[in-house]
């Protein structure tokens, strides 16, 4: 079969690998759809981040070349001895998370903090960019039957922001910041609005980019053009209630910090190259609240009824439909050379 393997830093190629055996407490799936995310476009572009490539994964105990691709969807064409909830025909799609079940983060049911995380499709082994997969059962999540492949394929991706949004201390009625316009930026504002955000800023270089934000109803501001934290103390009456950074450059987060309220929140749910410099005095002369948000717990099954009943419209996120044969110049490349693209979907 046909799969995109990671082999190195700008070095994806799709070539023919071996079909993957069931083995028991396993599935097996054809997929269906499968999003790029921009952890795989870190891998492509100064990787090896995630990937092991010579320290093998302590729980996978696999190295690169790894088949990457975590965001997907399809179905369930051969189940293991002992799986017991999933059967052959089953639509679904996969929470990626590979966990110890063992250290106290999994023990608390906090599994997106388990002390050896690992990513299927990154972590050795995988993954979505190809034509079958086997993940083990508890990674299986069904849709319902009026889902739509390609959606259940953004479900892992707006489980990241609705995980952010959930933890921060929104209110409806509330106003909102999101600094960064990419898929997890606007999936945020999304949210944020889901959740009774009465205003929605979005802070976006990309024309394009803003159009969506503006598209799903957020106040859109060129940073590069206004003054945002002004802009926004202006337009709210003494900032927002709760800052989301979802862009990972070091400048914006002081950005966050002046543009939210007395005693409010910035949430940072991005991941960084290079350390951020702030003004400290800045945050406790306002009593702020800062906080981290990474991946998602037990969000799968909200997200995928939200989802599918269209209360969370997520199809504006979809820009681009590829085949897998042409993931590296239509799927990687384009996502690095033109800012319109927000999520690219591959067909395997
Ligand atoms: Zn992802
Ligand atoms: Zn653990």
């Amino acid at each position: 079969m046909k799969a995109a393997v990671w082999h190195a830093k700008k070095d994806i190629r799709v070539e023919n690998v071996d079909e993957p055996v069931v083995e028991a407490g396993s599935v097996k799936i054809k997929v269906e759809q499968a999003g790029i995310c921009g952890s795989d476009m870190h891998e492509y572009v100064a990787g090896p981040i995630m990937i092991p490539t010579e320290t093998a994964h302590p729980l996978t105990k696999g190295t690169a070349p790894v088949i990457m691709g975590h965001e997907f969807a399809g179905e369930v064409v051969e189940v293991g001895e002992g799986v017991r909830h999933v059967n052959v025909g089953d639509r679904v799609t996969i929470e990626p998370m590979i966990l110890c079940g063992e250290c106290k983060a999994c023990r608390e049911g906090r599994y997106n903090l388990c002390a050896v995380i690992g990513c299927f499709g990154m972590s050795g082994v995988g993954g979505g960019f190809s034509e079958f997969t086997v993940v083990p059962e508890n990674m299986v999540h069904k849709i319902p039957d009026h889902m739509s492949y390609e959606l259940a394929a953004l479900v892992e991706p707006t489980a990241v922001a609705f995980y952010a949004v959930e933890q921060s201390r929104l209110k409806v009625g509330g106003t909102a910041a999101v600094f960064g316009a990419g898929p997890i930026g606007l999936l945020t504002a999304q949210v944020c609005f889901l959740a009774g955000a009465e205003k929605v800023f979005v802070m976006e270089l990309a024309e394009e980019r803003r159009k969506v934000a503006e598209q799903i109803g957020a106040i859109a501001i060129n940073p590069a053009e206004v003054n945002v934290s002004e802009e926004i103390m202006k337009q709210t009456d003494g900032g927002v209630d709760v800052s989301f950074e979802a862009t990972g450059v070091p400048v914006v987060l002081q950005q966050a910090i002046d543009s939210t309220k007395m005693s409010g929140q910035i949430i940072i749910e991005s991941l960084w190259e290079s350390n951020p410099t702030i003004d400290a005095n800045s945050v406790v002369f306002k009593d702020l609240h800062i906080a981290g948000s990474i991946g998602y717990r037990n969000v799968f099954p909200t997200v995928i009824q939200l989802i599918a009943d269209g209360k969370l419209d997520v199809t504006k996120m979809i820009t681009k439909k590829i085949a897998l044969d042409d993931i590296v110049t239509e799927g990687f490349e384009s996502l690095l050379q033109e800012k319109s693209q927000v999520k690219i979907l591959i067909k395997p």
